[in-house]
């Protein structure tokens, strides 16, 4: 029979009603002849209150516990989807990652899938099982330990499913009825696409468009997964929501396609470090062995021998690069006078696959938030986007004003 790939996200399976409701949109399904690989989220909040107890606990936390807590949101979630199945006369089992078995890198907090054995899943198929629920985010490690795959993980749980399985479709059902132009709670003259491509999705997402994780962009990129994205509280037909797809088969497109933000973001820099050959490969090597995530580097002018660095990283972050660059300065690899966190900052960032051949894009969005006031601190640019970080109390402003600027409330 074909497969297909359903995910409910957190607020998808908020409580028993939810999950109900949930479980009758993968019956349709199921009645329609397909057997469902479901991935559930943990309920709405309780992984970041998972989070929360974690980090009062031990702030530099052991990511190996982190683990073994904060993935245990999807195991309820999981048994209580395939109880109301059940209870539904649908045929189904519930399965945690380590049980499936989803093995991973053990990069814990932020590992990578590494392998989705069929087996085990199939034979239960052909013994008439219809529905298998899977729990997100979570699988297992080299050494065997259970493992996560960084926040918003299910999606690519997904994806990877979808994948392996060779799936039809990979649906996630989410609370928002597919991709807008940008997060329709900043404004409500965003936008819902159509289609978007693959490209987009993912810088959209790597910027922090959080409605996709982005490695299941990448994953749904890789291995054609036919991925999209719709409403789990709306009726639905086989073409509602948003299909993520090649940029061949988008007939309009227009220069920007979207605007993302993150708020999340921290601003660090390093006052008077010598200025030269080396430095730069000490500061980042440390970081990136401490698992500071680093974005954005700035290195400013140097005078008499002596220049600051600045760069940007996720906000709970900032005590590990804190303690990666003392422990560098203590070792005696570097020396510097001083290290600010700035963490009143955000990032915007406009995305679109015509800035290739579209030049000025740029200009443009200085001009329109230079009109509104806000001062950049931080640019970066790639091929398809152009980031800024700047206070976080303009974020909103920002992404409201650029949103109007791009005229992106208006189809191509
Ligand atoms: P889930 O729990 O279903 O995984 P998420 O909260 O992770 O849901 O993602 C959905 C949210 O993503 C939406 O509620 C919306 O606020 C946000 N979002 C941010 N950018 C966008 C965008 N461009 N299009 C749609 N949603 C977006
Ligand atoms: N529950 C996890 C999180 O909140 C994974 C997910 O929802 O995708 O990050
Ligand atoms: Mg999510």
């Amino acid at each position: 029979m074909p497969v297909l790939v359903m995910k409910f996200g957190g607020t998808s399976v908020a409580n028993l009603d939810r999950i109900r409701r949930a479980a009758k949109r993968v019956g349709v399904e199921v009645a329609k002849g397909y057997d469902v690989i479901v991935i559930v989220s943990a309920m709405s909040g309780k992984t970041n209150e998972l989070v929360g107890w974690v980090e009062e606990t031990s702030p530099l936390f052991d990511a190996r516990e982190y683990d073994a807590v904060v993935s245990s949101g999807e195991n309820v979630t999981a048994g209580l989807m395939a109880l109301t199945l059940q209870e539904m006369d649908v045929p189904a089992r519930s399965w945690q990652g380590w049980q499936v078995p989803l093995r991973t890198t053990d990069a814990h907090a932020s590992a990578r899938i590494k392998e989705i054995p069929t087996d085990n899943i199939n034979a239960k198929f052909a013994e008439g099982m219809r529905v298998a629920v899977v729990a997100g985010f979570q699988g297992i490690g080299p050494d065997g330990r259970i493992t996560t795959l960084g926040r918003g993980g299910s999606d690519t749980t997904a994806v990877a499913f979808a994948a392996a399985f060779g799936a039809e479709r990979c649906d996630i059902y989410t609370d928002v009825d597919g991709v807008y132009t940008t997060d329709p709670r900043i404004t409500d003259k965003a936008r819902k696409l159509d289609k978007i491509a693959f490209e987009e999705m993912l810088e959209l997402a790597s910027l922090g468009a959080k409605v996709l994780q982005t490695r299941s962009v990448e994953l749904a990129m890789r291995y054609n997964v036919r991925l999209r994205v719709l409403s789990s509280f709306e009726e639905q037909s086989d073409t509602a929501g948003t299909l993520v797809c090649d940029e061949e088969d988008i007939m309009e497109s227009k220069v920007v396609a979207g605007v993302a933000y993150s708020r999340d973001e921290a601003k660090m820099t390093l006052l008077s470090v010598a200025d030269r050959p080396g430095i730069a490969s000490t500061i980042f090597t440390a970081l990136s062995e401490a698992g500071v995530n680093v974005d954005m580097i700035v290195q400013n002018i140097s005078e008499e021998g002596r220049t600051d660095m600045t760069f940007s990283c996720p906000i709970n972050q900032v005590a590990r690069a804190e303690q990666a660059m003392d422990e560098a300065r203590n070792a005696g690899a570097l020396n510097f006078a001083e290290l600010l966190a700035d963490k009143d900052v955000a990032k915007v960032s406009v995305v679109g696959i015509g800035m290739r051949s579209h030049t000025g894009v740029a200009a443009k969005m200085f001009r329109v938030l230079s009109t509104e006031g806000i001062n950049i601190k931080v640019i970066t640019t790639s091929e398809i986007k152009i980031s800024v970080l700047i206070d976080r109390k303009y974020m909103e402003l920002a992404v409201q004003a650029l949103h109007d600027a791009f005229e992106l409330d208006k189809a191509a």
